[in-house]
């Protein structure tokens, strides 16, 4: 399709299009590329919408990720908002063999005219993880979707990823002992806008009840953070599968967006992001240009070099270097 005519329609929210479009950038083909950035690059300059809210969501297999997304999804749609699901899975070993964002795991939202699911594509490295899935972010808000959901498993670096693609992070958490507070790393709860202590309900009520007060403790030894109003960030409890406090979970993260657009922290962490985008798309291009065979070639050559003493690292390393300019 030609990319004037695929840039109307994802406009239009034609869902085919845009699956066709996120197809697109999920290409590592040079002339898919070449097109995946010229429909963007059309995208971007015509989307005169409010921008979409874009939440990022981590939680570890089995903690409840699809059933959340199923149910918040759902609610969100019955209040006549379109929603989004991605996946940011960055590991080719599915965590614990499901796919994230895996429709059949969705069953009511996959079937909602309102709602847009798209799975995470196998294999994949980190790098162009991060920027197919920025790129997928960029076309459902063009096509018109108010929230994006992105989904990803609470592993290393996926979160910190999806944090800097996302306007709000959710990190959702099982109910727990006592020790489990120390398995989550300070890091994550650090980078979390709000914990969500799921199952909340029937036997594990009272379990989730106290771990979501320890988490309280927890965020509030934290340094408060200047893009948060008082009481953020903060952790709740919500059931998935009884569907409760889901309603209230979206009311704080609406009281938190509004608070971030009208101290202009939503529109400079955007800012913010797309600079740090910017920045890893130049050094992951770097980056690849030196994995090209002829550079690894030049490479091997001059580290046999450097070795057997016929010229210095350094030297060498310069030598290579001019080869990238
Ligand atoms: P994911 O791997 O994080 O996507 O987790 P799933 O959504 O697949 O859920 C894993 C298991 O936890 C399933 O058996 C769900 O039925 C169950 N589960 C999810 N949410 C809840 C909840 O709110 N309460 C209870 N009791 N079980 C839940």
């Amino acid at each position: 399709m030609e990319i004037e005519a695929m840039a109307e329609k994802i406009a239009a929210g034609d869902r085919r299009s845009l699956s066709r479009a996120i197809t697109l950038v999920e290409s590592g083909r040079a002339d898919h590329r070449a097109q995946a950035v010229a429909l963007l690059e059309r995208l971007v300059q015509r989307n005169d919408r409010a921008p979409a809210l874009r939440i990022g969501l981590s939680g570890t297999p089995g903690v409840g990720k699809s059933t959340f997304i199923e149910a918040f999804g759902m609610m969100l749609c019955g209040r006549g908002l379109r929603v989004a699901v991605l996946a940011v899975d960055p590991s080719s070993a599915r965590s614990g063999g499901s796919i994230l964002g895996d429709k059949t795991r969705m069953e009511q939202l996959s079937r909602e005219p309102n709602a847009y699911i798209r799975p995470s594509p196998a294999q994949s490295q980190l790098g162009g993880v991060a920027r197919r899935s920025r790129e997928a972010v960029a076309l459902c808000e063009a096509a018109g979707f108010d929230v994006i959901l992105v989904e990803t498993v609470g592993v290393g670096q996926s979160e910190t990823m999806v944090a800097e693609m996302t306007d709000l992070f959710l990190l959702l958490l099982a109910p727990a002992g006592g020790d489990e507070l120390q398995g989550v790393k300070r890091g994550i709860m650090e980078m979390a806008d709000m914990i969500l202590v799921n199952k909340a309900d029937g036997d594990l009520r009272a379990t989730a009840t106290r771990t979501c007060a320890d988490y309280s403790g927890a965020l509030r030894l934290l340094r408060k953070r200047p893009q948060d109003p008082d009481g953020f960030p903060k952790a709740m409890t919500v059931s998935a599968v009884e569907e409760t406090g889901l309603a209230a979970a979206w009311d704080e993260m609406q009281a938190l967006t509004e608070w971030r657009r009208e101290t202009g922290f939503f529109e400079g962490r955007r800012a913010e992001q797309a600079r740090y985008w910017f920045r890893e798309d130049v050094r992951n291009g770097l980056l690849a240009r030196l994995d090209a065979p002829e550079m690894q070639a030049e490479m091997d050559r001059l580290a046999e070099e450097v070795a057997g003493g016929g010229t210095t690292a350094t030297a060498a390393a310069e030598e290579m270097l001019s080869r990238l300019r």
